[in-house]
């Protein structure tokens, strides 16, 4: 359902992204790993449409994603993304954060909203953290807020960009744990992480992104425990 082709991208001249193939189907679970600076978030961004590209073709279910078309705000919704810095709204409660986009960008209805908005912090766990503000989160609270507020849009993929590399050790596993069931209910979901033990147990397959490419993919079993590449090899080996 996600599908890039060629994909090129530059910022000025110095070219990030040099001819990205890569594939997601419906349902499955993506992770993405690679070294710092080799362009895994601008590949998300690309995706989500908060980056344009240069070259090549991103698509969602066909529908090419084109930051210039007026189309990309419909594709905006239809794919999720979860930061590693959560980019929760200070000023608003837990509840008001998931609310927000089914509110004011899908213009659904107050009531329904905030039925669905309890509904998701129950499943992340956070039923009884619905008024509180952000900063009376942990950090892994916060996240299962803003994951709870990726699912509230009902989006057909969600792309997760090192969800748990700014939370502190302790918490890592019950944001994991949100995942894991999201990965289990057949969540189309493209996750770049460091968490090389939860992409072998959840992932479908492993893309490894190297220089702006992809230099090795396969089912994770594979491509984490038998790297075939020279560079994957030497990126596993300083990660776990
Ligand atoms: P990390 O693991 O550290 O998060 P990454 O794989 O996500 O790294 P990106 O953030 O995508 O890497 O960055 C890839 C390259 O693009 C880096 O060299 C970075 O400096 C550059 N880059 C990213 N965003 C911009 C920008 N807005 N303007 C200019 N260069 C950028
Ligand atoms: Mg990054």
């Amino acid at each position: 359902m996600i599908k890039l082709e060629n994909v090129h991208k530059s910022f000025g001249d110095h070219e990030v992204l040099k001819g990205v193939h890569a594939e997601i189907d419906k349902g499955q679970v993506v992770c993405l790993i690679g070294p710092s600076g080799s362009g895994k978030s601008t590949l998300l961004r690309c995706i989500n449409g908060l980056e344009t590209y240069q070259a090549g073709r991103i698509s969602i279910d066909d529908e090419t994603v084109d930051v210039t078309a007026p189309s990309i705000h419909d594709l905006r919704t239809r794919v999720s993304m979860v930061f590693q810095r959560f980019n929760l709204f200070p000023h608003r409660t837990a509840i008001e954060n998931v609310m927000e986009g089914p509110r004011y960008v899908l213009k659904q209805g107050k009531a329904e909203v905030r039925e669905k908005a309890e509904r998701l912090l129950t499943r992340v766990g956070l039923a009884d953290k619905l008024n509180s503000y952000p900063a009376a989160l942990s950090g892994g609270q916060q996240q299962r807020v803003a994951i709870a507020r990726a699912l509230a849009m009902e989006p057909e993929a969600i792309l997760f960009d090192e969800p748990t590399s700014a939370l502190d050790p302790e918490m890592v596993g019950e944001v994991l744990q949100v995942m894991r069931a999201l990965a289990e209910e057949h969540m189309t979901m493209l996750v770049v992480t460091h968490e090389i033990l939860f992409a072998r147990e959840v992932a479908d397959r492993v893309l490894f992104l190297d220089g702006g490419r992809i230099v090795e993919e396969g089912a994770a079993d594979e491509v984490l425990r038998q790297p075939k590449n020279e560079r994957t090899q030497d990126f596993l080996r300083r990660v776990t």
